[in-house]
């Protein structure tokens, strides 16, 4: 086990931020065609790359053509089929399953195994829990897009003055993705604050209050209560972005929100098995899946593909960019509808509606009850101009606090969340006349934008 030193911190972190303004927003605005074109480049390399290196995975496909590569043709996988020989399922010899429980035990911050890798887990609440490995170069394509849903679809950006409060209340062990995340993005750029989401809500209002952050992201069950809360004038916050993670967020939640803080709150949906795989934008018509890190497919019982619109009885997440331990048709049983309806940000990725009963969520299904490990933001500011009573001042938190509420009875009500979004930061692809753009293998993240010889989008 070792610790990251704050230069590898710093470079990854760097290179990642790098990637996700470059090479990841160009990707989402690919027609479909291109972005088609991307992704059986990308699942060709991983194919291969699980049959030269995965046991596991050579004995799956035997038998199967892979000479004319089709997704529907490789047969779905399960967490309990690969977990039951994880030792051959991962691309590195070394790794063994025993080997990486004993490592989640003893975790306390960011250490890696082998020096090179990550290791987290899924709860296990309901069978056997998964554990998931990254080495650098995988990691550094997860915080790239996480780094693209901060900056592109929420608007915050890293910054140093003035620096950023964010509060993140959910889960707190670095077992879960959303704690790695969080701690590997680190690099000392804004204040954060993480709260264990068990705490009594008394207990996470009073550290809020102190805090004011300016960034408040959490499990929506729990960001209702301090809703509620300062609605009931025990809480006084005045955040400018907020956003929920790990559980399926109800319009009463969403309600409750609004009514409190006057901000229309963004929604992601993170996965261990991948990090983060979709988030709404600044419209608000649904999560973005990003789907050049991701292949997606939603199917009924029978594994028939389901029609836009109509829930699925279960998902198969391909993920691109872990070469360490591939995904490839991985059975998710979340339940959602997908909407191929064009945004009006512009984006061209597919939708993803979850169910808003909080029982069929794309995060709490059945078989994923609320595992509270999702994405936790990094260090990170918001390019907006924030609350003129949030920003760190030099007078007290009480002070900030109690201008903070009774100013926003009184101020002009809030922009639409499109205004307030600055469009520079995601220009729209000409409808003709796009760039023609594939991507190499070769690059600070592994992927960027080559000479390309993708098709032109339709
Ligand atoms: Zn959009």
């Amino acid at each position: 086990m070792s610790r990251v030193g704050p230069l590898r911190r710093l470079s990854d972190f760097g290179r990642a931020l790098a990637a996700s303004r470059t090479g990841l927003a160009q990707a989402d605005r690919l027609g479909a065609a291109a972005l088609w074109h991307l992704q059986e480049q990308r699942l060709e390399k991983l194919v291969h790359h699980a049959l030269r290196h995965s046991p596991a995975y050579r004995d799956l496909y035997r038998g199967v053509d892979l000479d004319r590569l089709s997704l529907g043709a490789l047969p779905p996988v399960t967490k309990p089929q690969l977990m039951a020989r994880f030792d051959d399922w991962v691309t590195d010899r070394r790794l063994k399953a025993t080997d990486l429980e004993r490592h989640l035990e003893s975790l306390s911050q960011d250490e890696l195994y082998l020096g090179r890798y990550r290791v987290m887990a899924t709860s296990g609440s309901t069978g056997r829990r998964g554990v998931f490995v990254y080495d650098r170069a995988d990691w550094r394509r997860n915080l790239a897009n996480f780094a693209r849903l901060n900056e592109r679809y929420v608007g915050v950006h890293p910054r140093l003055r003035p620096r950023l409060r964010v509060a993140a209340v959910g889960a707190t062990s670095p077992v879960h993705i959303s704690v790695r995340t969080g701690l590997s993005a680190a690099v000392g750029i804004n204040r954060v604050l993480r709260l264990d989401a068990r705490r009594p809500v008394g207990e996470l209002a009073a550290a809020l209050q102190a805090f004011q952050p300016d960034f408040l992201v959490g499990y929506p069950s729990v960001v209702a209560l301090l809703a509620h809360e300062q609605q009931a004038g025990t809480l006084r916050l005045c955040p400018s972005q907020i956003a929920t993670v790990a559980e399926g967020r109800t319009p009463e939640m969403t309600d409750a929100i609004r009514s409190a803080w006057r901000v229309e709150p963004f929604e992601w949906y993170g996965i261990t098995e991948g990090g983060v795989l979709a988030g709404d934008c600044q419209h608000h018509q649904g999560l973005h899946l990003f789907e050049d890190l991701f292949i997606v497919e939603y199917v009924d019982g029978d594994g028939r593909p389901v029609p836009d619109g109509e829930v699925g009885h279960k998902l198969l997440l391909t993920n691109l960019f872990n070469w360490t331990q591939p995904l490839i048709r991985y059975e998710l049983s979340d339940m959602v509808a997908l909407d191929s309806r064009p945004c009006a940000c512009g984006r061209t990725t597919r939708l993803s509606q979850p169910s808003k009963d909080g029982a069929t969520t794309s995060c709490c299904s059945p078989d994923r009850p609320a595992p509270r490990s999702r994405s936790i933001p990094w260090s990170c500011a918001v390019r907006s101009p924030p609350c003129p009573w949030s920003v760190s001042t030099r007078s007290s938190s009480r002070r900030r606090a109690f201008a903070c509420f009774s100013s926003w009875r009184t101020r002009r009500p809030s922009r639409k969340r499109s205004e307030r979004f600055d469009p520079a930061l995601s220009p729209r692809w000409p409808t003709s006349g796009r760039p023609r753009r594939g991507f190499s293998s070769k690059s600070s993240t592994g992927w960027s934008v080559s000479k390309a010889t993708a098709p032109s989008s339709s």
